[in-house]
């Protein structure tokens, strides 16, 4: 407790993980896997880590599909002609050159657009205008996710020729989000686009009118043969059973629209700044301490995927994984994932965070969005929750940048992994036992 205490007053003073952050947004800046700032990310990952005195560095390749942005436009034609700020959904189709303009038929959630009869949206473009609400956790995304994912197949499948949404965001500014859709086997592929929140109102004002609005999109995006990515690892070897990890991910790659500061330049920020402060500890830990930046989360996890394949005999020496992936926020929870009889293990974890203010609470720890196919095999997961009250402001737009981090915030879920880390690499108990 000596030794956690003193990580704890140590990374609250560093400034190192904001310092990283401020590096990888400023000399990478948009790295969307497949393209050429994916490519400096990765070479980035690798010498930032050799330079902070990781024992091992190495990269594994990730293949995935080539997916650019291309360009974007929309404008209301009838009854009142705008522009309207848009972009498009990660793996959209472009429209034809010139454009789709078709008339609009408005939805309020993805549910409703699903109770609409077939062929009812014949030669339409749908909007569905569901509204994301703030929560400090951020359960909201996860509500309102599907309809970015499915709406398009669900308009297609009524017969629909393009289909606008509603940004997943809680801001009121004029930045679309974008985020990953999905197409279903054996429907048409129609474009999708996102339009920022005061967009969406304006749509759904002109609509109130009750006379028919007609709308032009046209998006550009291109999917490309299949790229290489890669995930970047880097370890602290354990000074007496270096085979069992203690693993922290992040995720390496952002979107293309901002410079992935708090998605996930955070999250890259905590965990290497992290592990690099147990490494200046005058002991090294008795596990390893293995910083994973995988590559290619937000086009499907695909990353995530990946490392669970090419180590999957080594899981079972996965001894904790936790990934840090919801910006730069203040720590506030601390979620366990035990069978109830074990939840007292988790006591250490808790008492050492406590002068953090975080408290123990919630025992459905999903760990984080790469480690699902870990947790699925029985590694053991922890989720130190960020307050994400702020977090979908910004999250997936062109807004993501640096100064939406606060330093001393990010000290503080820094000081937070770098506690779990060293107890779960130091300490006499196994979470492996327990997990389910
Ligand atoms: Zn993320």
């Amino acid at each position: 407790m000596a030794t956690a205490a003193l990580l704890r007053a140590t990374a609250l003073d560093s400034r190192l993980s904001f310092q990283i952050v401020e590096s990888v947004t400023t000399e990478v800046g948009p790295r969307l896997a497949g393209s050429p700032g994916d490519v400096r990310a990765v070479a980035w990952a690798e010498a930032k880590l050799k330079s902070l005195g990781f024992d091992t560095v190495w990269t594994e390749p990730v293949p995935i599909p080539a997916w650019e942005r291309g360009e974007g436009t929309a404008e209301i034609l009838t009854p009142f002609p705008q522009p309207l700020t848009i972009t498009a959904l990660g793996n959209s189709v472009a429209t034809p050159p010139m454009g789709i303009e078709a008339e609009v038929v408005a939805f309020p959630t993805l549910e409703a657009l699903a109770a609409a009869p077939a062929d009812s949206l014949k030669g339409r473009i749908a909007y569905v205008g569901q509204r994301m609400w703030r929560t400090q956790d951020g359960s909201a995304y996860g509500a309102v996710v599907p309809m970015r994912s499915g709406a398009a197949a669900e308009a297609a499948k009524r017969g629909a020729v393009a289909t606008l949404i509603r940004s997943v965001g809680t801001d009121t500014h004029r930045f679309p989000h974008t985020g990953m859709m999905r197409y279903e086997a054996g429907l048409p592929q129609i474009p999708v686009a996102a339009l920022s929140n005061p967009d969406a109102d304006l749509l759904e004002r002109q609509l109130r009118h009750g006379k028919p609005v007609t709308v032009r999109l046209r998006l550009s995006p291109t999917t490309g043969p299949e790229r290489q990515s890669r995930t970047v690892i880097a370890e602290i070897r354990g000074r007496e059973r270096p085979e069992e990890i203690v693993l922290l991910g992040a995720h390496l790659d952002s979107w293309d629209l901002g410079t992935g500061a708090i998605d996930d330049g955070a999250g890259i920020g905590i965990v290497t700044a992290a592990a690099t402060l147990i490494r200046d500890l005058p002991q090294r830990p008795r596990r390893t301490i293995r910083v994973v930046l995988f590559a290619a989360e937000e086009i499907g996890l695909v990353g995530g995927r990946a490392y669970a394949m090419a180590h999957r005999a080594e899981l079972p020496n996965h001894v904790l994984a936790t990934e840090a992936d919801f910006g730069g926020g203040r720590v506030w929870r601390l979620e366990t994932r035990l069978p109830e009889a074990r939840r007292p293990e988790a006591k250490p974890f808790a008492t050492a965070l406590l002068p953090l203010g975080i408290a123990l609470d919630g025992n459905e720890a999903h760990g984080g969005p790469d480690l699902g196919p870990m947790r699925a095999v029985g590694v053991p997961v922890l989720t130190l929750a960020q307050d994400g009250s702020d977090y979908f402001d910004v999250h997936h737009t062109a807004d993501d940048t640096l100064d939406k981090i606060d330093p001393a915030a990010l000290a503080q879920a820094t000081a937070a992994y770098a506690i779990i880390a060293w107890l779960a690499a130091e300490g006499e108990g196994d979470l492996r036992s327990g997990a389910e």
